[in-house]
């Protein structure tokens, strides 16, 4: 089957990347790529975090979370290591997330040692694992913008265009949510763990350790549609360092400060177009895209290998 992929964010190389080994010929068409896209501003660490729906998170992530972590083992150069994930919340209640990983509860490695759900959790590096799977498809990346899904070529168009899809499918579900990470130099931070601190619903903070350097986070702050994305603010960054210094978390010297736009729906878009039956969506993935680009990406090669489809 001759499949269009259009977008080449995390979500849009790992579906071309997934159709491919499935057998089919694959195109890619995309507005921008490696550091125009919101995949490269990511931690990015295994994490369900502000996406939906519950009851299908939970299987894509499991699904995206193995793949990950056979990537780690089989494909040093992917740029995917497993560190070990903590998250501290606000009550002992396991994570709506839990059925897609085993989590035990254990102190967290930060001053108070408050209790935490502790699991394994790949991280991945953009800036290694996109230009890396780009490398790894058949198909070349087609720079340019499309403005009508249905008139791309191809048995099957994958619509993974991420926060694009606002304008290009008229989606008012879609919306930004604004993130901002500060990037450090390890300093004194255990390079194998992660760390996100949930307590404050509205103030997110984590610790992502790359290969060589830090990422500390966080925000989220929903934005008007439509909104361009802000330049790093000295003020979040502020916060950042203050809850850091609060739990014991000492980087050194701090590097660069990036914002990005999370592509925010109550639920992922995956499934046909009910006006075009040859469209596939597949975006809206909020905080997650490389916690679930995997297991959305075997669901749209399945959905390519059905005779009959039915719309959502
Ligand atoms: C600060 C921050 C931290 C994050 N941390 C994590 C994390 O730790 N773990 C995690 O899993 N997720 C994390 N995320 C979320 C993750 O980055 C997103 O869910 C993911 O990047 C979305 O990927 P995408 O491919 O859908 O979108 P994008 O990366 O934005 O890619 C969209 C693609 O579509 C193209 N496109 C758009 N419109 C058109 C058009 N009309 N025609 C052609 N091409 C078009 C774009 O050019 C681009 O190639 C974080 C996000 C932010 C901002």
């Amino acid at each position: 089957m001759r499949v269009t992929v259009v977008g080449a964010g995390v979500i849009g190389l790992v579906t071309a990347r997934t159709l491919e080994e499935r057998g089919h010929e694959v195109a890619i068409v995309a507005a921008g790529q490696d550091q125009e896209t919101t995949s490269d501003v990511a931690g990015a660490v295994w994490f369900p975090y502000r996406v939906g729906p519950p009851e299908r998170v939970g299987a894509w992530a499991a699904s995206t979370r193995r793949w990950l972590a056979r990537l780690a083992a089989e494909s040093p150069d992917a740029g995917v290591d497993v560190l070990t994930g903590y998250e501290i919340t606000p009550t002992a209640d396991l994570p709506w997330w839990a059925d897609a990983v085993d989590v035990t509860r254990a102190p967290a490695p930060v001053t108070g040692a408050p209790l935490a759900w502790r699991f394994e959790a790949p991280r991945v590096e953009p800036r290694l694992f996109l230009p890396w799977l780009a490398a790894q498809l058949r198909a070349r990346i087609e720079r340019r913008t499309v403005t009508d899904l249905a008139a791309e070529v191809g048995d099957v168009v994958v619509n993974c265009t991420g926060l694009g899809a606002r304008t290009l499918c008229a989606d008012a579900e879609l919306v930004p949510l604004l993130g901002q990470i500060a990037i450090y130099e390890p300093g004194a931070v255990d390079l194998g763990v992660s760390v996100t601190d949930d307590r404050d619903p509205d103030q997110v903070f984590y610790v992502i350790p790359r290969r060589g350097e830090v990422v500390l986070g966080g925000c989220t702050i929903p934005l008007p549609p439509g909104a361009a994305l802000p330049a790093p603010s000295a003020a979040i960054d502020a916060r950042i360092a203050a809850d850091a210094a609060r739990l014991g978390v000492r980087p050194g010297a701090p590097r660069t400060l990036r914002t990005g736009l999370r592509p925010f729906r109550p639920a992922v878009r995956l499934g046909r177009d009910p006006g075009h039956a040859r469209v596939i969506h597949n975006y809206g993935h909020g905080g997650a895209g490389f916690t679930l680009a995997r297991g959305c990406a075997e669901d749209v090669a399945a959905l390519c290998a059905q005779s009959l489809m039915v719309p959502v």
